[in-house]
């Protein structure tokens, strides 16, 4: 009977679960360490000119250094950091630190634009945005900022984040879609928001050249963008095929591992010391 009994609970508390739940406190209280003690790192990815080849900025992209030497991407932690609110101290860690890299580029006479992406769960109140403007101005105009809001964030409270958006927009800030084409945003409204650029979403350059598959949706949004009044940026762009459909296409900006992987800032300055060319888009 003991053994019965014993082998009911086991089935109801599998120890399967419970090991998954362990694993998540676990990582939940080593990512809250990690944040407290400042130990995450920003790499830098850089942004082209589709036609000139200058560089216009870079997009920083958070990861968790692992004390084996592995590094954890934000993939592997961002949705945790959603679910537990950590993402509010870990973006403004990164808002904070990208704006104090982009000082030292200014200061070193690289004239670059940063663009730092955003959660919904950063962004519920006007006081998200003050706090926004509090920490990026000891160190820069907020119109070196562009902040990236996915197209799907947009989509899920479009009155709210459209009113947060002017707010953003009132103290400087640019504001990017990203993913967009996948998002299912509504047109007339994205119409009115105070936004400039439409990040084109990788999937839609994964397709190109791809057989069988239609690349109807760049020249759509491409033309969409155009008589808004915004600029393109085509991410995830691979390879030099993808690239000259997308410049053919008249997109205005280019990131992807065809130009740059996302890399320490060492790494990034060492680009510039080689001599590429920074010219930043007219704001
Ligand atoms: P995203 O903002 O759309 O960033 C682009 C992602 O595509 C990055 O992945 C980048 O490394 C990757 N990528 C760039 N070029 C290429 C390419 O040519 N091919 C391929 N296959 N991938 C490319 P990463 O760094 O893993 O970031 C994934 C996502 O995590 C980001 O997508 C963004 O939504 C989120 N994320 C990254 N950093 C932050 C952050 O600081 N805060 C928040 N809230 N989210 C972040
Ligand atoms: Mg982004
Ligand atoms: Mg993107
Ligand atoms: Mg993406």
């Amino acid at each position: 009977y003991e053994a019965k009994k014993t082998g009911g609970i086991s089935h109801l508390y599998s120890p399967a679960i419970s090991e998954q739940r362990q694993q998540r406190l676990s990582l939940e209280n080593r990512l809250r360490h990690a944040i407290d003690h400042e130990e995450l790192a920003l790499h830098f990815q850089p942004l082209f000119n589709m036609q000139t080849l200058d560089v216009i900025g870079t997009e920083a992209l958070v990861r968790w250094p692992q004390e084996d030497g592995s590094m954890l991407s934000p993939g592997n932690f961002i949705p945790l950091a959603e679910e537990t609110c950590l993402i509010r101290p870990m973006g403004d860690w990164i808002l904070e630190a990208a704006a104090r890299q982009l000082r030292d580029w200014h200061d070193a006479g690289y004239p670059l634009t940063m663009s730092v992406n955003l959660s919904l769960k950063q962004l519920q109140s006007e006081g998200d945005v003050e706090r926004f403007f509090e920490l990026v101005r000891p160190y820069i105009d907020p119109r070196w900022i562009t902040l990236e809001l996915t197209e799907s964030i947009v989509a899920s409270d479009p009155s709210a984040i459209e009113s947060l958006m002017h707010k953003l927009s009132e103290h400087g800030f640019q504001i990017a879609i990203d993913d967009f084409g996948t998002g299912y945003s509504s047109l007339s409204r994205l119409q009115h928001m105070p936004i400039q650029i439409l990040k084109i979403d990788r999937s839609f350059v994964d397709q190109i050249n791809t057989p069988g598959k239609g690349n109807a949706m760049i020249p759509i949004i491409r033309q969409m963008a155009a008589s808004f009044g915004l600029l393109t940026v085509a991410e995830g762009i691979e390879n030099e095929a993808q690239y000259q459909h997308l410049c053919k296409q008249g997109v205005d900006v280019g990131q992807g591992f065809w130009f740059g992987r996302p890399v320490p800032e060492a790494q990034l300055r060492e680009m510039f010391l080689q001599g590429a060319t920074i010219v930043p888009p007219q704001m």
